[in-house]
């Protein structure tokens, strides 16, 4: 498999950007390396400068399991005030990124400079979606999929910094490998800010990938109210996340499609334990009444009578989140 161009590896981070629920806009010419991108998200903007080269194996009299990025026609990485610079890897088989540490690697980079990271964390982020290897010096390398780049981007100076601290380190090893039991121990020890903010964005957001990923694989990437793909697609709770009773299990989510995503969590289309499509009935009584209705024939349509549904019937919604969340809502269909 020939690795991807630089022009590919550019685009490759820009759908990544948009896989992470982020959105960018370009600052620099396309195709221009480094990379220059307004990256935002909500109210949240961050400018960024990105240098990626594909990681190729460690070469000769390193250790086999090593993986490196080569630095070429660099001659320094630059940051200018209030932006933020990106060393990236990318490793096309497993479809994994590797970040390094700008504040490890300022001034002339020399001939062919390499920067390293071990396979095993290029492993571990292809299974867990996010891996860190302590290179000593308390630099830190992290490697993860491409769904973490967002919150990577968010907080990579926070993330990096916590290499200088050997608990810090052993909190994210222990948050990548076991996002959802790491709770106690991250809530109990004092960690500085703003690197336990860091750590639990990186939590939080490994859970959200991972939810996001079971649903819509049990979904056949599909929303189960329409059928369309497109790459529209939510992971979608049933009982709301911020739902006390709520949990991230596969029977509590729904692939849904934007449109769908929304009628569903205003009630205006839900289904019923049966999995039997509804719309809400009330609803566009009132909507016909106020002159806001338009649309709503091909809406009725588009919906399939029943929920397409997983084939593994344990991936299916749960009867009590079902029952919880339409009562929430306000309505039985
Ligand atoms: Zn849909």
């Amino acid at each position: 498999m020939p690795r991807p161009t630089k022009a590919q590896l550019l685009n490759i981070v820009e759908d990544a950007v948009r896989e992470s629920q982020w959105n960018l806009l370009h600052l620099s010419p396309r195709g221009e390396h480094p990379a220059r991108y307004q990256v935002y998200r909500g109210g949240k903007s961050v400018t960024v400068r990105v240098y990626i080269w594909n990681l190729t194996p460690g070469g000769r009299n390193r250790p086999e399991d090593e993986w490196r990025i080569q630095a070429t026609k660099v001659d320094r990485f630059e940051q200018e005030p209030n932006e933020k610079t990106l060393i990236l890897g990318w490793q096309e088989k497993r479809e994994v990124f590797a970040g390094f540490d700008f504040a490890h690697h300022q001034g002339a980079l020399g001939y062919s400079p390499s920067i390293q990271l071990r396979q095993a964390a290029l492993d571990q982020a292809l299974v867990d979606g996010f891996a860190i290897h302590g290179k000593g010096s308390g630099e830190l390398a992290i490697a993860f999929r491409p769904e973490f780049l967002g919150t990577y981007v968010a907080n990579l100076e926070s993330l990096h910094a916590c290499g200088q601290v050997p608990r810090e380190v052993e909190m994210l090893d222990e948050i990548g490998r076991n996002a959802e039991n790491a709770e106690g121990d991250l809530m109990a020890q004092q960690f500085a800010e703003p690197r336990r903010y860091a750590m639990l964005s990186v939590r939080r957001s490994l859970r959200e990938i991972s939810f996001r990923r079971r649903v819509l694989t049990a979904y056949g990437q599909r929303c189960a109210m329409c059928d369309i793909q497109l790459r529209l697609l939510d992971g979608a709770h049933i009982l709301p996340a911020a739902h006390p009773d709520s949990t991230d299990e596969t029977c509590n989510g729904i692939a849904l499609c934007a449109l769908h995503h929304r009628a569903f969590d205003r009630a205006f289309v839900a289904f019923d334990r049966k999995f039997r499509v509804h719309v809400n009935e009330a609803m566009a009584t009132e909507l016909e009444a106020t002159d806001r209705a338009g649309g709503l024939a091909d809406f009725r349509n588009a919906l399939l009578p029943v929920l397409g549904l997983p084939p593994d019937r344990r991936d299916r919604p749960a009867p009590h989140f079902v029952e919880a969340a339409n009562s929430l809502r306000g309505w039985r269909p």
